[in-house]
């Protein structure tokens, strides 16, 4: 068995499913923000990347991705029900964004996701050279920092947290807290994307382990674990290279072209997850139409809401609900030729959204919670002349970041009807001056910061960190090829 220093652990491996035609591996860049943000930094670092490589059934034998080696853990199809679909996504999600939807609880579903997880944990057990360091990524793996410390004691652990992690009330409903909470805190670094979120763990740790805690240490059973704030970002280069592209720039207006040239195009780009508030802010848009605030042949909405999850219940039927309303919206406000919300539920390319995210001049990301929300830095990666203007959920891990956006509160239709105008009516000067703000702050808090920053906490030799690469690596190479994502 081949051994890294470095290990990755997540739910999914970074690779498109089906092989290209020469049968090379490709990177898949699905629209998530954790495979996004760590495909920037691992592609030239060697490391192992453990995780699932999508399909039921053993697992496939997958050839090296440059200096990266793949390791795969199969899923049976009963497992992806009760560990990926059921305790990560219908129990862990929903609880970890505020319970805006019902978290279930089903005790079939935990044991599955312990099976899962210890598999996990063996698989990086297996592959972490002697004092390796192994970083664990997100709630659906939640237990393995603890169950990896069991088997590997030599190795350095850390765990990142790419969802908010929710304060002590909400947690406490979940069943079986206490062992969730000893999962994770078996890592020696826990990183989460706000500061809250490492406080809410601390006051847990103290109520339910009797554990003895500072701003950034959790003590208990002897050990010190640290936690501490490390908001992930994106490749900025990249975005910027891509928006300046000739071929992207003329597709931007192409796209004004197509959709009218309107005075103004408000966008969203979405899975299609509650998370994201489509429904308040179709509600808050129609509005605007209904009392004549927005007349349809100026402004044009587009609204991408990728499809996400489908196979969970709640979201087709949050998927119907969407289509509903915007069908809705259309039959009574648009006009032939010119629809009120252009409406699309694929995905689309990386060239594609920086297109998009030029054309647009109000970005519009109203998430009820997120952790971070890499579209609404994307969008302001992408816009090269200062222009534009970002409207962005308070509840978004963003905004802690991006103070200079329209921000808002989602919940509040009529504080969100008020915000989107004045977004639409703001002043050129004021909008180049938010959104150089923005640009600069993300320039110096790119992706290869957030990595750089995480392994530094975790090994203060800085030794993992001295490994990755100074600029992404995208900045260096053509952008890979983009494949159709689920
Ligand atoms: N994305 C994409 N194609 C699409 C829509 C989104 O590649 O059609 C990417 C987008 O560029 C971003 C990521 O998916 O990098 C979404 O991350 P975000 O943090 O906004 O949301 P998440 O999906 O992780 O909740």
């Amino acid at each position: 068995m081949r051994q890294s220093s470095l290990v990755v652990i997540a739910n999914r491996l970074p690779l498109d499913d089906s092989a290209a035609p020469d049968g090379a591996c490709e990177w898949r860049r699905s629209p998530g923000g954790l495979a996004s943000a760590l495909h920037a930094i691992l592609e030239q670092t060697p490391a192992t990347w453990v995780g699932w490589a999508g399909g039921v059934g053993p697992a496939p034998t997958l050839p090296d991705i440059g200096s990266l080696r793949l390791r795969p853990v199969s899923l049976t199809e009963e497992e992806l029900r009760g560990y990926y679909e059921g305790f990560a996504n219908s129990t862990l999600w929903p609880l970890y964004h505020d319970a805006v939807q019902q978290p279930t609880f089903d005790r079939g579903w935990w044991e599955t996701y312990r099976t899962v997880n210890r598999r996990f944990a063996e698989a990086a057990a297996q592959v972490a050279e002697p004092g390796a360091a192994v970083w664990v990524q997100d709630y659906h793996l939640q237990l393995v920092p603890a169950m990896l410390r069991e088997l590997r004691p030599d190795v350095l652990i850390g765990f990142f947290m790419h969802v908010p992690f929710p304060p002590p009330e909400l947690y406490m409903q979940l069943p079986r807290r206490v062992e969730l909470l000893r999962g994770m805190l078996g890592a020696d670094l826990v990183g989460f994307q706000r500061e809250q979120a490492a406080h809410n763990v601390a006051q847990l740790a103290k109520k339910l382990l009797g554990a003895v805690t500072t701003r950034d240490t959790i003590t208990f059973d002897d050990r010190t674990v640290r936690t501490g704030a490390f908001p992930v970002s994106i490749d900025v280069t990249e975005m910027r290279a891509l928006a300046t592209r000739p071929d992207v720039v003329s597709q931007a207006k192409q796209l004004r072209h197509n959709l009218g040239q309107p005075k103004r195009v408000l966008l969203s780009v979405d899975r299609l997850d509650w998370t994201k508030g489509i429904e308040h802010r179709l509600t808050a848009y129609s509005e605007l139409l209904r009392d004549g605030y927005v007349k349809v042949r100026d402004t044009v909405m587009v609204q991408v809401a990728v499809p996400s999850r489908e196979r969970v219940e709640s979201y087709r039927g949050l998927r119907d609900r969407i289509e509903g309303e915007v069908g809705r919206i259309n039959g009574e406000f648009g006009r032939v030729g010119e629809p009120a919300i252009h409406y699309l539920n694929q995905p689309f390319a990386r060239s594609q959204l920086a297109a998009l995210y030029q054309t647009a001049d109000v970005m519009v990301v109203t998430p009820l919670r997120d952790g971070m929300n890499l579209v609404a830095k994307e969008f302001v990666a992408a816009r090269e002349d200062g222009s534009g203007a970002l409207v962005l959920s308070e509840f978004a891990g963003a905004a802690a970041e991006l103070e200079q956006a329209f921000l808002v509160n989602p919940h509040d239709v009529d504080g969100l009807k008020d915000t989107l105008l004045r977004a639409m009516e703001a002043d050129s000067s004021d909008l180049t001056a938010r959104m150089t703000a923005m640009r600069r702050h993300i320039a110096e808090h790119d992706i290869i910061a957030w990595a750089r920053a995480y392994l530094r906490a975790l090994d203060h030799t800085g030794r993992l960190a001295d490994r990755l690469p100074r600029t992404a690596p995208s900045a260096r190479r053509r952008p890979p090829r983009q494949r159709s994502a689920r």
